[in-house]
């Protein structure tokens, strides 16, 4: 017998068990995203490595650890999408939808980094992506993170809590980043391997390090918000007041940074307590650089991700069980022209009762087998051909579930009307 091939690492079957979870939570998704007026838009998941190297910086772990990049058969550097973000502002360029254009749009599917696998996190995963492309904000800061707290409340998540901070802009960046440089250079030994290549690429990236010798020092490093420009200010002031306004609680996190030149004023991260260490369920910041720097035309802009898994995993925690889609209808023969008359009796009654689910007992087996799959299927009502029943030209109905142990026979002709009728009567 030759060897089983085993899933790649990292990568999970999403099984028929749980995509009730799943279609729940895109379906609540969609209505939200609807309810706002934001537009579907799909992106390839395949892009240029260049496009993620300098959307997403060189200085990130996404960059430097994270990317499943391969060179194609025509010599092309490629990398599987490690985020969305990037592939959107390429869409908006590449097909001249830019021109102080006003977009909303949002974007679902897999992504793909090479990350230590665990539980919440996975090698490919699935977001949901939001931007709102052509929005200097911050009105609409305050409704996109409006717009995640309407799904939390939609799937009955209470335990994530919102965390907002303000990075200012890239000009008022640059004194605070001095300032931060000088710091850590006073601190060096408590820096590892990244932390030391980013004090002079990018020493934010640290402010966010997982290193606890590094975070310690963290603790004392001096904080952004105290070191925003005017402008900035009263922007992050105005943030407040609208999530004031809306009834939406949240904290300050002066720690929380995104470690790019492009990146200004908002960022927020939704957290959740119930997951253990993977606690991020949603992540987001305003991008004002980023267009422009992909050699589009400038352009402010701000967008987040939330990880599905994580969110699946808190509705299913909530106890959340989504509905199951059970058909209503099991039709069952014995001997092959009784056989092709159920395929046939089942396409008729698709046409006749469109969103009813009409399964057909395929391969053969004794009818009592046939009634016990049935049962396991959670039917309402089997339909039985026999031979007997197909000389005659009828089709017997006998209702599932324990319901009434009557069956009685009807002419094929009558029999939609029929099932209609008792699937009306037994809701
Ligand atoms: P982390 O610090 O957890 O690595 P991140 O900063 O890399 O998160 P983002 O790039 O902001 O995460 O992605 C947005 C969201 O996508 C995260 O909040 C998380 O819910 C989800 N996510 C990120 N990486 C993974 C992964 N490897 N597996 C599952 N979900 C993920
Ligand atoms: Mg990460």
């Amino acid at each position: 017998m030759s060897r089983n091939i085993p899933p790649v690492t990292g990568m999970k079957d999403v099984l028929s068990a749980d995509i009730g979870l799943w279609q729940h939570v895109e379906r609540s998704w969609r209505a939200v995203a609807d309810a706002y007026g934001y537009e579907e838009i799909r992106v390839p998941v395949v892009e240029h490595t260049e496009l993620f190297k300098r959307a997403i910086g060189e200085y990130t772990d996404v960059v430097e650890k994270e990317m499943y990049t391969f060179t194609d058969q025509g010599g092309d550097s490629l990398t599987l999408r490690p985020e969305a973000t990037a592939g959107i502002v390429r869409a908006c360029i590449s097909n001249g939808l830019l021109r102080g254009a006003r977009l909303k749009l949002w974007c679902q599917g897999p992504m793909f980094r090479h990350e230590k696998p665990q539980k919440g996190r996975f090698r490919q995963f699935n977001q949901i992506d939001l931007e709102a492309i052509g929005f200097a904000g911050p009105d609409v800061d305050i409704e996109i993170i409006a717009l995640t707290a309407r799904l939390w409340k939609q799937l009955g998540l209470t335990r994530v809590k919102l965390q907002i901070n303000s990075l200012g802009t890239p000009e008022s960046r640059k004194a605070y980043r001095a300032l931060l440089q000088d710091y850590f250079r006073r601190h060096l030994d408590a820096l590892d391997d990244d932390g030391k290549r980013r004090l002079e690429g990018n020493p934010l990236r640290i402010l966010d390090s997982k290193h606890p010798p590094t975070q310690e020092i963290v603790k004392n490093a001096p904080v952004l918000t105290e070191h925003l420009d005017a402008e900035s200010t009263a922007h992050f002031a105005e943030l407040r007041a609208g999530l004031d306004a809306l009834g939406i609680p949240y904290t300050v996190n002066p720690r929380l940074v995104r470690g790019l030149d492009y990146y200004s004023r908002t960022v927020f991260e939704w957290i959740t307590d119930a997951l253990g260490s993977q606690d991020a369920v949603c992540s987001g910041g305003r991008y004002d650089g980023l267009i422009a720097q992909m050699g589009g035309e400038a352009t402010p802009a701000i967008g987040f991700a939330m990880g599905v898994e994580r969110v699946v995993e808190l509705v299913r925690l909530a106890g959340m069980t989504a509905p199951a889609n059970l058909p209503d209808v099991f039709v069952m023969a014995q001997g092959d022209a009784a056989q092709r008359g159920a395929l046939a009796l089942a396409e008729k009654l698709r046409d006749e009762l469109p969103g009813h689910g009409i399964v057909v007992h395929c391969g053969s087996a004794k009818f009592k087998t046939q009634f016990r799959r049935a049962d396991e299927s959670g039917a309402r009502v089997a339909l039985v051909i026999g031979e007997d029943e197909l000389a005659r030209g009828v089709v017997a109905l006998k209702p599932l579930k324990g319901a009434e142990n009557t069956q009685s026979e009807y002419p094929v002709a009558e029999i939609g009307a029929r099932v209609a009728e008792f699937l009306r009567r037994s809701t």
